[in-house]
């Protein structure tokens, strides 16, 4: 950014403003003077400390420099300068503006979400001790007090150091601390992360020469305790063959399991023949391997695709892979990445959040080694700090990551590779900016001349439209690797097997007879159920009620093992009640099927069977989801009963049998995409089945086997389902043939909601006509968290002029927030609404 030196105003002569992004959510920039200290080294994509308001302090960045002061307000000096050179790249605060004109927010909302916490320093921060730091030796004497402090801590805030300190510019210290990597900055989230610290023990550097170990072996042989620690390391960390091994050394707890005597190996460890060390290691990629493979042979259908693909992107920026389920797209996009990376640009691999497993993570480690970097947001702050700084300095030419990623430093793409991208996770819901990551993604391409491959089994109807419509590329994969089959897909009418005593409560006997049958084949069944619970909701026998949630108009879903009746809106939850509270009768009764009941039927019928539970209540913790995963991966569990959860991008060699267990909620759940959705994920959940060589079976239950879907989910056949769903988008006026902007009104006070609604909508009505604006209608659930809802759809048509638009439904709905009778009502929009 060049400076206008030669306009200054006579009185601010060498003063420079800087317009910064602060994280927060207002309108505009704010204007900031820069200390004299700093004039020389400030630049635009910089963070800066500020203070934002009477008392908080945040972390901001720069987009612009120039000498005109703000003229409304007297602006304040920027507190302290953290980055030397720019931390946000000048394209993505381009980008950064982009999102918020689109989806119709604040560029401080979508600097909030982009940058990682570690990267935000504000009074709302918490620092603690870097157990990886090692070099005291950088530190002066009033840190060397600060950090010991620290040590002594698990976390201080912000406010906690700047006491002890007794410094004025606390940011300063907070800032020098960083830079030698000896604290770490987080912001407190809900689910805490402490980094996991384990403790290794290594043999010394010099007894990696063989020679020198086995005199060591040698020597020992008049202490045979000592020897024996020595050997059992050597068991477990081959020295000899590979010395390179000893450095990443053994859990000291591995050795301490064997039967060894602490005090041999403690004298090992005081004669310095052993030493020990901390590593932090991270929840997510536990036990590991580095070791670096060939990627193996692409089949022919591989390679035509992989040329098809090839071909295609000389004329599209964008390419649709469309493979069925174990086609092996994975191994064409591992190719793809090593052309483009050989070709020195950068690449991006978006997973869903919960596609993107250590399954994933071990494959492409063993391609790309650790010039890969993964952004997940079960990753600690300091993770995703290190992720960032390492994509600017090219540590990372290589990417994976969950939806976030998007809002990485990159400014050299070459591919971005959008995995299952028909994902509805991929939107993000809460809080703004309500970005879609798979569009997000096709805009940055397009910035950084870069190309997209979008890759489904299941395209969502609108990428499917636009590439055959021709704006895409369109790549078929229609076999799956190594000619294994697809598996067998049958219906099971729980109607008639009801009537004709065919049936344990809703379990049909054909499907418990499948899953019998597979157990004593020492086969692995999924059993899918996208209900988490023991049962959705609790009725009284006699009067009828039902138990609903005080803040939310829903029921209570019953916990089991909790013994609770917990509401999955707003967390809400009570003990489960003995009597029915509206007559006093004894005969409530659980209604519907949870996840949580239907593991335990199954654990009554096949008391034999280990059986587990996927689902949002099993996995909460970080590790979790990981073990469950390795569980079923060992053979350890018979049946797994999951959500959602289960469908996705799981390969598990030995699962032969899926069950459905209900597909006609999803099918008639009342939206427009509900069609598509489930099409989606019952293939999806049907895909785990029979990967390898034993064809698979599925089983679905159903009321009606009659609808048209399932006939086409059993055929596979994606098309017919598109065919028909295509037609119905055009007549009804859905996307892809219009844009969607939803608009969500909220109030504690229902009559309140509604008149915002009302009057918001006749004004929208007004110059976008009643045609475009739907509503206001109540959502399926109408009140959450004590604010009733109201949600007005508005449709655009494709060719209208977008963003004058989006500035009128803006500009009304800022007419509507400022008005004194709407007050106490917030007012969501969401562009694109899943
Ligand atoms: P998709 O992602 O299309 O569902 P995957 O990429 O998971 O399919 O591949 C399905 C299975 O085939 C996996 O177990 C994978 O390891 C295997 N596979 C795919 N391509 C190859 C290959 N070229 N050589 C060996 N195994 C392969
Ligand atoms: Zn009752
Ligand atoms: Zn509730």
């Amino acid at each position: 950014m060049l400076l206008q030196e030669n306009t200054l105003d006579f009185q601010e002569e060498n003063t420079v403003f800087a317009d910064v992004i602060v994280p927060v959510a207002v309108p505009n920039l704010f204007t900031y003077r820069v200390p004299r200290d700093f004039a020389q080294h400030i630049r635009v994509g910089a963070r800066v400390i500020v203070q934002f308001g009477k008392s908080k302090v945040v972390t901001a960045v720069i987009a612009r420099l120039h000498h005109q002061p703000p003229q409304k307000y007297q602006a304040k000096y920027i507190l302290e300068l953290l980055d030397d050179a720019p931390l946000v790249t000048p394209q993505q605060i381009e980008l950064f503006q982009w999102i918020a004109d689109y989806y119709m927010c604040h560029v401080g909302e979508v600097l909030n979400v982009a940058l990682p916490s570690g990267l935000k320093i504000s009074s709302l921060s918490k620092v603690q001790f870097n157990p990886e730091f090692d070099r005291p030796e950088l530190l002066t004497e009033r840190e060397v007090v600060i950090i010991e402090e620290l040590k002594k801590h698990q976390s201080l805030t912000y406010d906690e150091l700047a006491r002890f300190a007794d410094v004025k510019n606390v940011y300063h210290l907070i800032k020098a601390l960083v830079q030698k990597q000896a604290i770490i900055v987080f912001e407190e989230v809900k689910e805490k992360y402490t980094p996991k610290i384990i403790r290794k023990v290594r043999l010394n550097h010099f007894y990696e020469e063989a020679g020198y170990l086995t005199a060591l072996l040698g020597e020992l042989e008049k202490t045979p305790k000592q020897l024996e620690v020595i050997l059992q390391y050597l068991r477990y960390v081959p020295v000899l063959r590979t010395p390179a091994l000893n450095g990443k050394g053994l859990e000291k707890s591995t050795l301490t399991k064997a039967e060894i005597s602490d005090s041999s190996l403690n004298t090992l460890l005081k004669n310095g023949i052993l030493e020990q060390f901390d590593v932090i290691v991270s929840r997510f990629e536990e036990d590991v391997d580095f070791v670096e493979a060939p990627t193996p042979e692409l089949s022919e259908a591989q390679k035509r695709a992989l040329t098809e693909i090839m071909q295609s992107f000389e004329e599209k920026d964008t390419v649709l892979l469309h493979g069925i389920t174990g086609s092996g797209k994975t191994e064409v996009y591992i190719n793809l990445i090593e052309q483009v990376l050989a070709g020195g640009s950068q690449v991006l691999y978006l997973l869903p959040e919960i596609a993107l497993t250590t399954q994933i993570v071990v494959r492409l480690r063993k391609v790309f080694g650790d010039k890969m970097g993964i952004y997940h947001s079960k990753f600690s702050d300091n993770e995703r700090v290190e992720v960032w700084k390492g994509v600017i300095s090219g540590k990372f030419q290589f990417v994976i990551g969950v939806r976030s990623a998007v809002f990485l430093p990159f400014d050299n793409l070459g591919l971005i590779i959008v995995d299952e991208e028909h994902e509805t996770s991929y939107k993000q819901f809460d809080p703004a900016p309500r970005y879609h990551a798979r569009d997000v993604a096709v805009v940055i391409a397009h910035k950084q001349k870069a190309k997209v491959l979008l890759g489904s089994a299941t395209p969502a109807i609108e990428t499917y439209y636009n590439a055959l419509t021709g704006r895409y590329g369109l790549v078929t994969m229609k076999q799956r690797f190594g000619d294994a089959q697809l598996p067998d897909i049958r219906l099971i009418d729980v109607k008639s097997a009801r009537k004709n005593k065919q049936a344990k409560g809703d379990f049909s006997t054909m499907m418990l007879d499948a899953i019998r049958l597979n157990f004593e084949q020492k086969e692995q069944t999924i059993l899918f159920q996208n209900r988490r619970g023991y049962s959705p909701y609790i009725q009284c026998d006699d009067c009828d009620t039902i138990v609903s949630c005080p803040n939310c108009d829903v029921s209570l879903t019953y916990h089991y093992r909790e013994q609770e009746l917990r509401c999955h809106y707003c967390g809400y939850h009570e003990s489960m009640h003995r009597t029915c509270q509206a007559c006093g009768s004894v005969k409530l009764r659980t209604r519907g099927y949870g996840t949580e009941k239907i593991e335990e039927e199954l654990q009554l019928l096949f008391p034999e069977a280990k059986i587990a539970r996927m689902d949002l209540d099993t996995t909460r913790t970080k590790t979790a989801f990981q073990t469950l995963i390795n569980e079923v991966e060992k053979g350890a569990v018979d049946i797994l009963v999951g959500t959602q959860m289960v469908s996705k991008g799981l390969d598990f060699e030995k699962v032969s049998l899926v069950c459905i267990f209900d597909a006609d909620k999803m099918i008639n759940f009342p939206d427009f995409r509900a069609t598509e959705k489930a099409f989606q994920m019952l293939t999806q959940v049907a895909g785990r089945a029979g990967r390898r060589s034993i064809r698979g079976n599925v089983l679905i239950q159903t009321n009606n086997t009659k609808q048209p879907i399932l006939q086409q989910i059993i055929d596979g056949d994606y098309e017919g389902m598109y065919a028909q769903e295509i037609a119905e988008r055009e007549t009804f006026r859905y996307p892809p043939f219009t844009r969607l902007i939803k608009i969500i009104v909220k109030h504690t006070d229902d009559a309140a909601a509604d008149k915002v609604a009302k009057d918001l909508s006749i004004k929208l009505i007004e110059k976008l006509s009643a045609a475009r604006v739907l509503g206001p209608e109540r959502p399926l659930v109408e009140r959450i968290r004590n604010q009733f809802i109201y949600e007005i759809m508005i449709k655009l048509e494709k060719n209208l002029p977008l963003k004058a638009v989006k500035n009128y439904i803006s500009e009304q709905i800022e007419t509507i927030s400022v008005g004194k009778e709407y007050k106490g009502c917030s007012i969501i929009v969401d562009v694109d609404c899943g």
